[in-house]
C-alpha cells in the first residue's frame, strides 16, 4: 500500500485553497518603527529553516501598515510586534485587531519591547493568546531562533489542527447532503465532488461498482466527471487507460487506499458484497494528504452508501408492483410530478386503462389465471409502448401509462387488445376501459391527474366497455360542480335542511286516496329546490344515499304514524330506495330496526326500486326481495317500461306492483292516443297477479283512459303535488 510518504513534490499554486501550504516558507511578520530592528531581524533568521521550510519576511513601520499586510497575508505563522510604536500601546492595540477583528486565531505573537518596564499585564497576554514576551536586548540570535522554532511549531500544529477540523466539518457536511440523494448513481457523484472538495481539487475521476468482490474485473463505472466522463457506464474490463485501471483493481483486490503524486483511489463498501473503488485525479500534484482524514471520509462514506442503498431498496419496494414488477401508483404519480416541475409536460399524455371484466374472469377461472391475465396485458403493454412510455400498475386491474400523444392515444391503446391475450394457454378476448388526460395546460399534480383519468374511465365505462374517453374541460366543470353540490348536500343534511314530501295513490275505480309516495326534498331557499333527479345520483355515487336513504324512510314512517295516530283511515306508505342501499349489506337491518322504532305495520310499508335494479338477475337482490316480501313489506317496480325489461324476471320476483312510467303515461293526453304499450303492461301485470299504478297522471283525460284499460291505481299532479307532511294530514282531513 502506498502511504502519504510518496507525496513529495509541493507547489506553491493555489488552487487548493482550503488546505495549508506544506511546501511554502513560514511568512514572518515583522512589525516595528526601528529600520535597524528589521535589517537585524532578518538577518538573524534568514538562513533557518523551521521543520524543513524557510522563511520569508514581510516588514511594516506601523501598526497600520501591518494590518494591511496581514489582511493580504492572513497566512503569517509569526508576527514579531514591537510593543511601543506611534503610542505607547500600539502594539498592544494591535493584537486585539489581530484577534477580533482579523479573527486570526493561528498566526503566533512574539511582543517586544525596547524599554523594559513596558511589559503587558499577564492577563492580556492569555488573553490575546500572545507567545513570548522578550525586551530586545534579551534576544540574542539564539534566544530569537529559539523562541521563533517554538512559535512555528506551534503555529503548524494549530493550522494543522484547524485544517483537520475543517476537513471533518466538510465530511459531515458531506453526510448530510448524501442524505437527500436517490440513489447510489448520484450518491456517487456526490462522493466524487465531496472528496475533491476535501483534496481541495476540482473533481475530475470516477467511481467504480463492483457487484462482487472475487470478480473485480467486472466494475462498473457509475459515476465519472472531468478526464473520465467519457468512461461512464463502461465496464471496467474496457477501459484503456492501465495505470487507473490498475490502481482500480488494486483497490478492490486489497481494500487499501493508494495515494500517489496526483491521484488518489479510495475503497469503500456497501451492501451484500457490493463495493466501490472512487478514483480521483489533480492537473496540479496533491498537495498533504491527512490520511486520518481519508480514513474518517471512508468509514463515513461507506455508512452513509449503505443507508443510500437501503433507502433505494426501500424506494424500490415503495414504488414497484411486485407482481408484475412495474412501477406502481406512487410511482407514476411521481414521474408525472418530476415531469411537470421539470416543464417537460407539454405534449404528453396519461392513460388509465382499466379491464373490463376482470372481476368476473378472476371469479369464474381462479386467482392465478388472474395474475397471469396481468402479466399478459403487461406483456403486451411493455413491449408495444414500453420504450417511449411508462407503464405502469395504478391498481388492482389498472394499468396506466406515460407517455408522448402520439404513442398514447385511443387508436394505439385500443391496438393493443384487438388480438387475445393467451393467460392459460386459451385465447381470451379482453377489452379495457380507458380514460386519458393531457398533460399540455394541465394545471394539477400527478395525484389530480390519476383522479381525473379515472372520473374519464367511469365515463367510458358508461358507456360500455372498450370505450376511451378524455378528460375535457367540460368533464372538469361537471366534476366540480358535482363536488360542490355534494359538499352542500351533506351540509344540508347535516343541518337537517331536507324534508320529505308525500304524493298521493288514489284507487281508481274510486278516487280514494289508498297510499302516498314520500319524495324526498331539498329547498336551498324559500321557493327554489334542488330536483332530486339532480341529487340523488351524486348522493348515490359519493354513498351519502345510505344515511339520506336511512333518515327518509324513517321520516315517512314517522308520518304514518301521525296518520295513525289522528285516526285517519290505513294509508300505504311508498318509500324510494336506491340501488346502493338495496345492495348495502346493512339494508335489512337498517328496515328492520326503523320498522320497530316507528311501530308501524310492515304492510302499511311500500319499496319501490326501480326496473334496472330488480331486473339485474342478480340472486343476491332476489334474495334481499324475498327477505323484504317476508317481512311483509310490499315492493313496487318503479319507473317500469324504461330499462331494459325482461318480462320473464317478473314472474320469478317477489314484487306487488308495477309503477308505469310517466313517459308512457304523457302520450295518452294526446287525441288519438296509442295505448298499446300501457294495455299490455297492465294485461300482463295482472296475468302475473301484480297490481298497477300510472305515475304522472295529469288530466282527467288520462285518468279517464288508464280507469277504461283496467289500471288500479294513479299518481299525479290531477289528484296533488307532492306536499309537506302537514299539507298532507289536512287533505286526509277533509276528505
Ligand atoms: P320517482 O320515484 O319516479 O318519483 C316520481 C316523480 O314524478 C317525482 O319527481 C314526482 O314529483 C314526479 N311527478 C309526480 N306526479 C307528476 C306529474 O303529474 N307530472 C310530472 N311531470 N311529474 C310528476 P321528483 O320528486 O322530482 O323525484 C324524482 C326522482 O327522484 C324520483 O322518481 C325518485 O327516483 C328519486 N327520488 C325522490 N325522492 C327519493 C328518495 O327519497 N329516495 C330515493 N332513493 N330516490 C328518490
Ligand atoms: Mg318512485
Ligand atoms: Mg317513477
Amino acid at each position: 500500500m502506498a502511504t502519504g510518504g510518496e507525496l513529495v513534490e509541493f507547489y506553491g499554486d493555489d488552487t487548493a485553497a482550503n488546505a495549508p501550504d506544506y511546501a511554502a516558507p513560514w511568512k514572518i511578520l515583522i512589525v516595528d518603527d526601528d529600520q535597524d530592528v528589521h535589517r537585524s531581524t532578518e538577518l538573524a533568521l534568514r538562513a533557518s529553516r523551521i521543520l524543513e521550510r524557510p522563511l520569508a519576511f514581510l516588514h511594516a513601520a506601523t501598526s497600520h501598515e501591518a494590518v494591511a499586510l496581514l489582511r493580504e497575508h492572513p497566512d503569517v505563522a509569526v508576527i514579531l510586534l514591537d510593543v511601543v510604536m506611534e503610542r505607547e500601546d500600539a502594539g498592544l492595540a494591535m493584537v486585539r485587531v489581530v484577534r477580533e477583528v482579523l479573527g486570526l486565531a493561528e498566526v503566533r505573537i512574539i511582543l517586544r519591547t525596547g524599554q523594559p518596564g513596558y511589559a503587558p499585564e499577564i492577563e492580556t497576554i492569555c488573553h490575546y493568546d500572545i507567545n513570548d514576551y522578550k525586551t530586545k536586548s534579551e534576544l540574542t540570535r539564539t534566544k530569537l531562533l529559539t523562541a521563533m522554532i517554538a512559535a512555528v511549531r506551534s503555529f503548524d500544529q494549530l493550522s494543522r489542527l484547524q485544517h483537520s477540523r475543517r476537513g471533518l466539518k466538510q465530511i459531515v457536511n458531506a453526510c448530510n447532503d448524501f442524505i437527500s440523494l436517490q440513489g447510489i448513481t448520484e450518491f456517487s457523484e456526490g462522493v466524487l465532488t465531496q472528496l475533491a472538495a476535501l483534496m481541495g481539487i476540482a473533481p475530475a475521476g470516477l467511481v467504480c461498482a463492483s457487484a462482487n468482490r472475487a470478480q473485480p474485473g467486472n466494475g462498473l463505472v457509475i459515476a465519472a466527471a472531468g478526464r473520465c466522463a467519457g468512461f461512464l457506464n463502461r465496464p471496467l474490463s474496457e477501459i484503456d487507460d492501465p495505470q487507473l485501471v490498475a490502481s482500480l483493481r488494486r483497490s478492490f483486490d486489497t481494500g487499501a487506499r493508494q495515494i500517489g503524486p496526483r491521484h488518489l483511489t479510495l475503497h469503500f463498501s456497501g451492501r451484500q458484497g457490493r463495493s466501490f473503488a472512487v478514483y480521483l485525479e489533480s492537473a496540479a500534484p496533491l498537495r498533504h494528504v491527512d490520511e486520518q482524514l481519508l480514513e474518517v471520509f471512508c468509514s463515513n462514506i461507506a455508512i452513509c452508501c449503505e443507508n443510500v442503498e437501503l433507502v433505494a431498496e426501500l424506494r424500490e419496494h415503495a414504488f414497484t408492483d411486485r407482481l408484475l414488477r412495474l412501477p406502481n401508483r406512487l410511482a407514476l404519480i411521481h414521474r408525472i410530478d418530476t415531469l411537470r416541475s421539470a416543464g417537460q409536460q407539454a405534449g404528453k399524455a396519461v392513460a388509465l386503462l382499466d379491464v373490463d371484466q376482470f372481476s368476473e374472469a378472476n371469479d369464474m377461472f381462479g386467482h392465478a389465471y388472474g395474475d397471469a391475465l396481468l402479466q399478459a396485458i403487461s406483456a403486451r403493454l411493455v413491449d408495444g409502448l414500453g420504450a417511449h412510455c411508462v407503464v405502469a400498475r395504478v391498481a388492482g386491474d389498472v394499468f396506466g401509462v406515460l407517455g408522448d400523444e402520439a404513442q398514447v392515444r385511443p387508436e394505439v391503446l385500443r391496438q393493443l387488445f384487438a388480438q387475445p391475450f393467451a393467460p392459460a394457454g386459451t385465447d381470451h378476448m379482453v377489452s379495457a376501459s380507458i380514460g386519458l388526460v393531457r398533460l399540455t395546460g394541465y394545471g394539477g399534480s400527478g395525484a389530480d391527474l390519476l383522479k381525473d383519468a379515472s372520473i374519464a374511465i367511469k365515463r367510458a365505462k358508461a358507456a360500455g366497455q372498450g370505450q376511451v374517453v378524455y378528460f375535457t374541460d367540460t368533464i372538469a366543470h361537471e366534476t366540480r360542480h358535482r363536488t360542490r353540490l355534494l359538499a352542500d348536500l351533506r351540509h344540508a343534511f347535516q343541518f337537517e335542511r331536507l324534508y320529505m314530501a308525500f304524493q298521493p295513490q288514489v284507487e281508481l275505480a274510486s278516487g280514494r286516496i289508498v297510499g302516498v309516495e314520500a319524495l324526498m326534498r331539498w329547498p336551498t331557499s324559500e321557493e327554489s329546490l334542488v330536483s332530486p333527479e339532480v341529487f340523488i345520483p351524486v348522493a348515490e355515487q359519493s354513498g351519502l344515499i345510505v344515511n339520506l336513504g336511512e333518515w327518509g324512510l324513517r321520516a315517512a314512517l314517522q308520518m304514518l304514524q301521525q296518520v295513525q295516530a289522528q285516526g285517519l283511515p290505513p294509508l300505504r306508505m311508498a318509500v324510494n330506495v336506491s340501488p346502493v342501499q338495496f345492495r348495502h349489506p346493512a339494508f335489512l337491518e337498517v328496515l328492520d330496526r326503523a320498522l320497530r322504532d316507528h311501530a308501524t305495520p310492515a304492510q302499511a310499508l311500500e319499496l319501490e326500486i326501480t326496473e334496472s335494479v330488480a331486473m339485474t338477475g342478480s340472486s343476491a337482490i332476489e334474495r334481499a326481495l324475498h327477505e323484504v316480501k317476508a317481512r311483509a313489506v310490499a315492493v313496487a317496480i318503479d319507473d317500469f317500461g324504461t330499462g331494459y325489461s325482461s318480462l320473464s324476471y317478473l314472474d320469478r320476483l317477489p314484487v306487488d306492483r308495477i309503477k308505469i312510467d310517466k313517459a308512457f303515461i304523457r302520450p295518452l293526453g294526446a287525441p288519438q292516443p296509442d295505448t298499446r304499450i300501457v294495455e299490455m303492461v297492465i294485461a300482463l301485470s295482472h296475468k302475473l297477479g301484480l297490481k298497477v299504478i300510472a305515475e304522472g297522471v295529469e288530466t282527467q283525460a288520462q285518468a279517464e283512459l288508464l280507469r277504461g284499460l283496467g289500471c288500479d291505481e294513479a299518481q299525479g299532479y290531477l289528484w296533488g303535488k307532492p306536499m309537506t307532511g302537514e299539507a298532507l294530514l289536512r287533505l286526509l282531513a277533509e276528505r
